[in-house]
């Protein structure tokens, strides 16, 4: 089976093995140097019940994946004859007050529901557990199970495991479109004018795989979310957790590197850091071990995750050319997933039925869209996710915008039943807020929120007119009530 796979990053590689190892003719089409954009720029956490915003298909899945990486780890390690650190001391999720400790005690009840192995811990057994994290930690979860990786190195090893077994991988090659006939992709057509010819072609383009001229009837649209991370010199011992809180978390490598991550923001295909996000990054890191600011400064970067509209990845055949399969848009989990993700597009290619329910995956998801139920005002893309994990269980569909010209537009084209917006967020003022949203969508339900000390914005919100103003924990408890 002669496959063409777009794009070089960890899932390219990861589909790429897979696929070489099963006897396919296989050949990588890499725009520049393979690896070198979000799989190079992750933390490399194998952490489905860190990661994970609620219980669903994208749960199971994750699982899943963490128990795929682990099963194919030594074959890669053996086939490519990299040694990608396949850390095993767990995660530490630490709370630092009330309302945290709360939604890591509603985490711990639906992932051990849902099959995750967690144990809730008292600030001072956190502390036995590690001894580096700060004194004001009320409260922890740990995640035996979960654990990190060198992503480079894991990325490195995908592809070195592909050519030893006969992967060819071309760099510097950019593909421009797929190239139909009669209903099915025949080539693919290169930024030189080149055709190359393939039985199937899976588009692994990363934050890209949208922009592959050809696919369009699919609408299937990915977008780059950037993360910055910051890196410090420490001599911690890698078999320890690594720690995760809603403040961000740090990762230790083997070498001595502790990676400080991370930053969530919508900034186009632009890579460069800015001041607010090392000095958000470098405030959460300080909250979880105050020893940090002592420790010397190493370097700093930022890539881009790819996302699609409802932050889950697209696995399957494109709607309108079956032989291109998606294999895009892992968002904050593409390390995680790269095993599971090359298991399944390979049934895919030979016509397996694969192990998991990839209706919650398919590309037609995009195609065939449901009326929205809800338009959210939110800019947090952690706490849209979260939303969107929900939305997905009940079957619907919420928008967001993130200022009010967007909302407009949106609500002229897609008339959500209900609006909510985050009152905390200067980009909602909620007097201006109400008299945008009345023009355009009179009958939509406005639900305002903002953290419970916030009582300026929950105030003015029910001056302004908005129908329901709650604390933003309230919120998040009454979200499957909202969008039901
Ligand atoms: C700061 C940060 C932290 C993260 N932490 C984690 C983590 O801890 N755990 C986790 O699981 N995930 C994490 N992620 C997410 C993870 O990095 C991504 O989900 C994953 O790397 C996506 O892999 P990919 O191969 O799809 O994309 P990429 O690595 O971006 O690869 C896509 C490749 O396609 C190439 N390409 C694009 N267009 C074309 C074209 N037209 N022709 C040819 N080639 C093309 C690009 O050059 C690129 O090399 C993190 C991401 C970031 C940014």
């Amino acid at each position: 089976m002669k496959t063409v796979i777009i794009g070089g990053g960890i899932i390219g590689g990861a589909v790429a093995w897979r696929l070489a190892r099963e006897g396919a003719e296989v050949t990588i089409l890499e725009r520049g140097q393979c690896g070198a954009e979000a799989s190079w720029a992750a933390a490399g956490m194998i952490a489905p019940q860190a990661e994970a915003q609620g219980p669903g298909p994208f749960f199971d899945l994750c699982l899943k994946g963490r128990e795929r990486f682990d099963a194919i780890a030594p074959g890669l390690r053996r086939d490519s004859g990299i040694d990608f650190e396949h850390g095993a001391g767990g995660i530490l999720y630490v709370a630092f007050n009330a309302e945290e400790q709360a939604e890591l005690q509603e985490r711990a009840d639906w992932q051990r529901r849902s099959g995750g192995t967690v144990v809730e811990l008292s600030g001072k057994q956190a502390q036995e557990l590690e001894p580096e994290v700060a004194p004001e930690v009320i409260y922890a979860l740990h995640m035996p199970r979960d654990r990190s990786v060198d992503n480079r190195e894991v990325t490195r090893a995908y592809i070195a495991a592909a050519k030893a077994h006969g992967a060819q991988v071309r760099e510097q090659t950019r593909v421009e479109a797929i190239v139909a006939d009669g209903g099915r992709a025949v080539a693919v057509k290169l930024a030189t004018g080149e055709r190359l010819a393939a039985d199937v072609f899976v588009n692994a383009a990363g934050a890209w795989a949208g922009q592959i001229a050809g696919l369009e009837e699919d609408r299937v649209t990915t977008y780059p979310v950037r993360g910055q991370m910051l890196c410090f010199e420490v001599n911690r011992d890698g078999a320890r957790p690594n720690i995760f809180s809603l403040h961000g978390y740090l990762v230790a490598r083997r070498d001595g590197r502790l990676l400080a991550g991370s930053t969530m923001e919508e900034a186009g295909y632009d890579k460069r850091l800015t001041l607010a996000g090392i000095e958000r990054i470098s405030r959460g890191a300080l909250k979880m071990m105050p020893h940090l600011g002592a420790i010397p400064f190493r370097e700093a970067w930022a890539g881009l995750r790819p996302a699609t509209a409802d932050f889950l990845p697209v696995l399957g055949r494109s709607p309108s050319l079956p032989n291109v399969i998606y294999a895009t848009g892992h968002f904050r989990s593409g390390i995680l997933l790269s095993a599971i993700t090359g298991e399944i597009i390979a049934d895919l290619v030979y016509d397996r039925a694969p192990a998991i329910d990839l209706t919650a995956f398919a590309a037609e998801r995009f195609a065939a869209r449901t009326a929205i139920r809800a338009l959210g005002l939110v800019r947090d893309i952690l706490f849209r996710s979260r939303i969107d994990a929900v939305a997905q269980t009940l079957g619907v569909r919420v928008a967001y915008a993130s200022n009010l010209e967007q909302a407009r537009a949106r609500c002229f084209e897609e008339t959500p039943a209900m609006v909510f917006a985050d009152l905390s967020d200067p980009n909602f003022p909620p007097a201006a807020t109400v008299g945008e949203l009345k023009r355009v969508c009179r009958d939509a339900r406005l639900v305002g929120f903002a953290s419970h000390i916030d009582l300026k914005a929950l105030k003015a919100a029910r001056d302004a007119g908005f129908d329901l103003t709650l604390s933003r924990s309230e919120f998040t408890a009454r979200i499957p009530e909202f969008l039901r």
